[in-house]
């Protein structure tokens, strides 16, 4: 029996690649998704449906393949006969007329990258390396003089073997469309929690939430605890491809220590309805790791102080954070409802112990 073929989340590229194959081939029995990678049982089937597969799901999701692959040959050169995508010469160019080249596929350092057959403007046709170049691949591949692109971590030889090739093409399928841009979730998580945090995010997002990212964050570490998933969640990443920049991705990194993200699970779901205009403030105490104290402090200092705050215009102390808190403190009706506070900062302290 024929080897099975590894595909591992080696970085937020080929996760998201993972990701996007699942979604083209998620009821196929070829593949296994285990903890740390996609284990791909027959490559000979994925071969024999990937193309065709392939348009019906970018159908589906109306993913727009150029605005991934600018001009492959599934996007914007791709093989046409009247007018419709040929999967026959499609599947040809992909799948036949390859072979195992020298070097080494830079992206899984396991298996030959490949050489394709390309046809030449005198009609002669040349084996050349293929590679995640950018007249291909922009804006995921780059040029050597544009090192934007985080997974890429400057290596300049980004040869591609078939089953990784594969894979980069999925990745489009990985990404959540949200105004204008695509997103991709990344954690040092395993695939299925990978994959379920976009599924999360993506429905959240999806049901017209203007939230920050660190909100929708709180929200998928909230909702993934009744999955059972571990807390292991640090270094979340949220890769955006937005149309204002083209020829790179923009990467926003968070981070949710596990005694945060406990806290969280905990008790999240008991946060005070009245304070709700502070709840970005209490966000954002949470992701700079700052103790609750101040805070409580701020908003303790407003309600002691009420009546000497009514000479003072509220649209004055809207203007900072600080000021936003002992507004709030002036408007609590019950101090109890500070408690929050203190049993969240002591349950971040006490954890583990
Ligand atoms: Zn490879």
């Amino acid at each position: 029996m024929e080897e099975t073929i590894k595909i591992y989340p080696s970085n937020w590229l080929m996760t998201a690649g993972i990701v996007g194959f699942t979604k083209i081939f998620w009821q196929s029995k070829f593949y296994r998704i285990n903890d740390n990678e996609l284990e791909i049982l027959d490559f000979e089937d994925v071969k024999k449906e990937f193309i065709e597969k392939y348009f019906l799901k970018s159908r589906e999701l109306r993913t727009p393949l150029k605005t991934f692959y600018n001009n492959s040959r599934l996007s914007n050169n791709r093989f046409k006969r009247n007018g419709e995508t040929d999967i026959d010469k499609t599947n040809k160019y992909f799948f036949e007329n390859v072979r195992n080249g020298q070097l080494l596929c830079s992206f899984c350092n396991q298996r030959r990258a490949i050489e394709r057959k390309e046809s030449k403007n005198n009609g002669d046709a040349d084996f050349s390396v293929v590679r995640l170049d950018e007249v291909h691949f922009t804006p995921l591949g780059s040029s050597p003089e544009n090192l934007a692109n985080l997974y890429w971590e400057g290596n300049p030889a980004n040869f591609l073997c078939l089953p990784c090739e594969l894979i980069v093409y999925c990745a489009a399928f990985g990404f959540t469309k949200v105004g204008k841009g695509y997103f991709f979730i990344n954690a040092p998580a395993t695939i299925k929690e990978v994959v379920e945090m976009n599924e999360i995010w993506a429905e959240y997002i999806g049901q017209g939430k203007d939230r920050s990212f660190k909100e929708s964050l709180i929200e998928i570490l909230k909702r993934m605890e009744r999955a059972k998933a571990k807390w292991t969640l640090q270094n979340i990443s949220f890769i955006e491809l937005s149309p204002s920049s083209e020829n790179t991705f923009n990467i926003y990194s968070f981070n949710i220590p596990v005694e945060t993200a406990n806290a969280v699970r905990k008790m999240i779901e008991s946060y005070p309805k009245s304070l709700r205009d502070v709840y970005d403030i209490f966000i954002d105490n949470i992701y700079s790791k700052k103790t609750l104290y101040d805070m409580v402090g701020d908003i303790v200092y407003g309600y002691l102080n009420r009546e000497r705050l009514e000479g003072i215009d509220n649209r004055n102390l809207q203007k900072s954070p600080t000021g936003r808190l002992v507004l709030s403190g002036k408007y609590l009706k019950n101090p109890k409802d500070l408690l929050f506070f203190l049993k969240f900062q002591k349950e971040v302290e006490e954890y583990g112990q």
